[in-house]
């Protein structure tokens, strides 16, 4: 087992242990070591020493170590008064200390600190870890962005294929629960083939980016937008139905032709449309759609098809089977006789307002709805808040803050839709998400244990 190198040393050896070669000075050593190494004379707190690497971190320490250690914790360029740099390490240290220090070239530097007492030295070792900080920023940097780049499309910063999809499985889930409608819109970019074909791949690149930034410029902040391959792009519209679909398109149709597109010109692009229906899953719809997309081609381009299978018009809406009420259910009972009733009609009214929004009923009617729906959630209200102060319910104030921020969201609405300029999205979105989804069937359910107690009063008399 013994190398030639070994057999050269001289006899006797502590196992495991050999002496340094005469050649070799531990002063070489110590300037040889990845480490700032000094030494600091204990009863005078002076450096005596330090190595190379050292003085090229720090420069030749001069004077005492506690001085030099303020010095070196505070920033060179701070004018700000500087946060207490730790405590000087002494001999009677155990651990090691790390802190970010400012070394000769004035940039800071993490570093982990230990001092030995080594006779009357202190051997003071100081190993930087920057650099292994560094790689942790890059390693967890370098995740962030594999993460993004799986989530949005690299050339156009849309969401992946994959991503949307995602996103559309849980607005179906939505669509499923409450019925309010979604619709999507497939867009295709009419002979792309012809701009990478003449002008070159990198130029057909750009204009898929243009492409992505005129889609995305028509659509709200609700809407879903992804690049679902190639020259294919997919838009995922909640609470929207057909006809709205089918309008937006029109307009990212005029979007798409009414300037021509940087370097390459005027360009147009072909939309199917198609409307979530009951009972369907995402392959069905999405097929439903492409099939539109082929026929708005087939049929001369630069047009916009709505797949007929989904109710479009007047006739089939109200003749489709499909959940589109949100639909009372003994589940949906709280336990409290006044909570209940209200809550109950609560639905009726936000079922009644679907309706309309739904059939295109008159103006007037929507408005006087909205009211008769903003004065009943108020009596709502303040009835419950009132039980809930009787059943000292402890999140009480946190629930009656919820209420005033959907009271103002009413509000709001109502004003609007008094002006005529309310989108339906925004009434159906505050009706089943706002109201329904996260209030009457989301907060109202946390104060039911409450409710299940026996009254206070009763508990313990009336002193309480
Ligand atoms: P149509 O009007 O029928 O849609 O004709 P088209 O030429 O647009 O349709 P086709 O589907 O035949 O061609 C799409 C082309 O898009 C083919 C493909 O090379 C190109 N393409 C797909 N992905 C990219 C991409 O990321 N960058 C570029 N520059 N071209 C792409
Ligand atoms: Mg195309
Ligand atoms: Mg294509």
């Amino acid at each position: 087992m013994d190398s030639p190198e070994r057999a050269a040393y001289p006899e006797p050896m502590p196992k495991g242990f050999y002496p340094l070669p005469d050649t070799l000075d531990c002063a070489e050593i110590l300037n040889r070591l990845p480490v700032a190494i000094a030494l600091v004379d204990v009863d005078s707190g002076r450096f005596t020493t330090a190595n190379e690497i050292f003085r090229e971190s720090f420069g030749s320490p001069e004077g005492d170590f506690s001085t030099w250690w303020q010095g070196v914790h505070r920033a060179p360029a701070s004018t700000a008064s500087p946060a207490a740099p730790p405590a000087p390490p002494d001999s009677s240290m155990r651990e090691s200390i790390e802190s970010d220090m400012y070394g000769a070239d004035g940039y800071p530097r993490h570093m982990r600190t230990e001092v030995r007492l080594h006779g009357r030295h202190l051997l003071v070792c100081l190993v930087d870890l920057t650099d292994s900080d560094n790689r942790q920023d890059l390693l967890r940097q370098a995740l962030a962005e594999m993460e993004t780049r799986s989530i949005t499309d690299p050339l156009t910063g849309l969401l992946t294929r994959r991503r949307l999809e995602e996103a559309s499985l849980s607005e179906m889930h939505r669509f499923r629960r409450f019925g309010h409608p979604i619709s999507l819109i497939i867009a295709d970019i009419d002979h792309f083939k012809l701009i990478n074909d003449s002008f070159g791949h990198p130029v057909g690149d750009q204009v898929l980016v243009e492409f992505a930034v005129r889609l995305s410029s028509e659509c709200r902040d609700l809407d879903v937008i992804g690049r679902y391959g190639g020259e294919e792009f997919v838009i995922l519209l909640p609470s929207t139905p057909l006809a709205g679909a089918f309008t937006l398109a029109n307009k990212l149709r005029s979007a798409i032709t009414q300037a021509p597109f940087d370097r390459v010109g005027p360009l147009s692009a072909s939309f199917g449309v198609a409307e979530c229906v009951a009972g369907e899953d995402w392959h069905s719809w999405v097929t439903r759609a492409d099939q539109a997309l082929y026929r708005a081609k087939s049929g001369g381009r630069n047009r916009v098809v709505a797949a007929p299978e989904s109710a479009f018009n007047e006739r089939d809406i109200k003749h489709r089977n499909r959940l589109d009420r949100l639909t009372w259910e003994d589940g949906h009972c709280v336990g409290d006789p006044v909570i209940d009733a209200q809550h109950h009609h609560l639905f009726e009214l936000a079922n009644r307002l679907l309706t309309l929004v739904r059939e295109a009923g008159p103006p007037a009617d929507l408005h006087a709805t909205i009211r008769t729906l903003v004065q009943a959630t108020s009596r709502h209200f303040r009835d419950e808040e009132a039980i809930l102060t009787a059943i000292d319910y402890p999140r009480r104030d946190q629930h009656a803050k919820a209420h005033r921020i959907l009271s103002a969201k009413l509000d709001a609405l109502s004003s609007q839709s008094a002006l005529g300029t309310l989108p339906t999205s925004k009434l159906i979105e505050f009706l089943a998400y706002d109201l329904v989804d996260h209030h009457a069937l989301g907060a109202d359910r946390d104060f039911i244990p409450w409710l299940r107690r026996p009254p206070k009063a009763e508990e313990s008399g009336a002193q309480e």
